[in-house]
């Protein structure tokens, strides 16, 4: 006998009470489960919880959360469950398995095709995250105790720009870039005197809110001079970035292009490492394998390259389509009385719109509000917040509503109802009924 059959199955006592509490009260829903369940038993269970998870948010949510997104309905088409368990690893031609020749043209099809879409000579693309890939390229740039300058967190830079994330795994010394909060961008006069004192090996831009294009020219210059190497992650802004829109990073003149593959870019989860430089592609591609992968679910494959060949094809109107709606959420959110961000520049320039909520209780509270009206969205700092200070603001990326068909007529009629429960005191409830209701009526992919 198993001596904890029976007991409490507590997943992670060293979590936070909020968190012990949730789990709790989860573990106290699945009445014993855990306790030697049927397969039957589970397989009920984890059907019900599925249909669930789906009505929540493809059937009747608002998901306005920047970092996701649906796949389309042809690359839902080729996601195939056995194809991730047969492992690849190595080139075609060199594989440490046998009989992967039908699998061969998807890994020579998938990075011809999405280098093309970015601009760039080389795409690795067997990452399994984009956090992944941002530490294959530390793995390949750097040595442990050289420093790498990030964007701050308040200004979007990423855990997987600092040190909690893989720069420590890496034991990675990591240092803020001089930030103009005015500009939303790095701050230009004053980065060749940061980079002359603190060295960096590496530079990285590109953040998880992105309202408007980084001056890469300009911060290549400097980068440049001071022999670093300039990365840009454009995990949020991929999909825009390979239709064309929003910019360019690698022609501009970043020497690394990273991204994940299920945001904007609106494919598998996945990363991505783009570059022109054959040394650099090189490097970065052996970090990636063998060091960081074996088996790599090549599974991502299909439905990524259904998903590449049509954001070629549509030649950047769904990129528009989201730009569009998130200037129009943002009109629509300052009409009916909100602060949002990028005010003096129309907004924003991309899918992303960042909405000052400190007066509101703050970004974590205001998101939890809006969930229970079924509008989904996450908290996030903003460049003007104080250190220290709690996430400031709302981020809202328009990346999925625009592929379930909203338009900028929804998105107004969503903006109102954010203002109904938020600044008007509405019931969540209520507005969840007129949300649900918006769902129902909008065509959805
Ligand atoms: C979301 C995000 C990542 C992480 O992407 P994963 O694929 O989930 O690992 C990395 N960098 C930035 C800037 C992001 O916003």
């Amino acid at each position: 006998m198993d001596q904890h059959e029976g007991t409490f199955p507590e997943i992670a006592p060293w979590a936070s009470p909020v968190a012990r509490a949730r789990m709790a009260e989860v573990a106290a829903g699945l009445g014993g489960l855990w306790d030697r369940p049927s397969a039957a038993e589970v397989l009920a269970t984890v059907r019900h919880l599925l249909r669930e998870h789906t009505r929540q948010f493809d059937e009747e949510g608002i998901v306005l959360y920047a970092g996701t997104n649906v796949m389309s309905p042809a690359a839902r088409q080729v996601a195939e469950t056995t194809l991730g368990g047969r492992p690849s690893m190595g080139w075609p031609g060199e594989k440490y398995q046998a009989g992967l020749d039908w699998l061969d043209p998807l890994e020579v099809l998938v990075p011809a095709l999405i280098s093309r879409l970015v601009g760039a000579r080389f795409a690795e693309v067997r990452s399994h995250s984009a956090t992944m890939a941002n530490l294959a390229v530390y793995t390949a740039l750097t040595e442990p105790g050289d420093t790498i300058a990030v964007l701050p967190e308040r200004a979007g830079g990423h855990t997987s720009h600092h040190t909690v994330g893989v720069p420590g795994v890496r034991g990675l010394r990591v240092v803020d870039l001089p930030y103009d909060t005015d500009a939303y961008d790095v701050d230009l006069a004053a980065l060749p005197g940061f980079l002359e004192r603190e060295r960096p090996r590496l530079v990285v831009i590109g953040a998880s809110l992105l309202l408007f294009p980084h001056r890469i020219a300009q911060i290549k210059e400097a980068v440049a001079q001071a022999g670093a190497v300039l990365m840009y992650d454009a995990s949020h802004v991929a999909g825009l970035v390979a239709a064309g829109r929003f910019q360019r990073p690698l022609a501009e003149g970043a020497d690394l292009l990273t991204f994940s593959t299920y945001k904007s870019f609106g494919g598998p989860p996945g990363g991505v490492i783009a570059t022109d430089d054959e040394e650099l592609a090189e490097k970065v591609s052996t970090a990636v394998f063998p060091a960081l992968t074996a088996n790599y679910d090549a599974g991502r494959l299909a439905p990524l390259a259904v998903t590449a060949a049509e954001i070629g094809e549509d030649g950047g109107a769904y990129a528009d389509r989201c730009i569009a709606a998130a200037r129009a959420l943002a009109a629509a959110l300052s009409e009916e009385g909100f602060t949002v961000a990028g005010a003096d520049r129309g907004f924003t320039d991309s899918h992303h719109v960042a909405v000052d909520v400190a007066e509101l209780g703050g970004g974590r509270a205001v998101m939890a509000r809006l969930a229970e009206a079924g509008i989904y969205l996450s908290a996030i700092g903003l460049p003007w917040q104080r250190p220290g200070e709690a996430d400031r603001g709302l981020r809202i990326g328009t990346q999925e509503v625009v592929r379930r068909g909203l338009g900028e007529e929804e998105l107004r009629q969503v903006a109102a109802l954010m203002a109904d429960l938020l600044l008007r005191g509405a019931d969540p409830a209520t507005v969840r009924k007129a949300v649900v209701r918006i769902r129902k009526e909008t065509g959805s992919a």
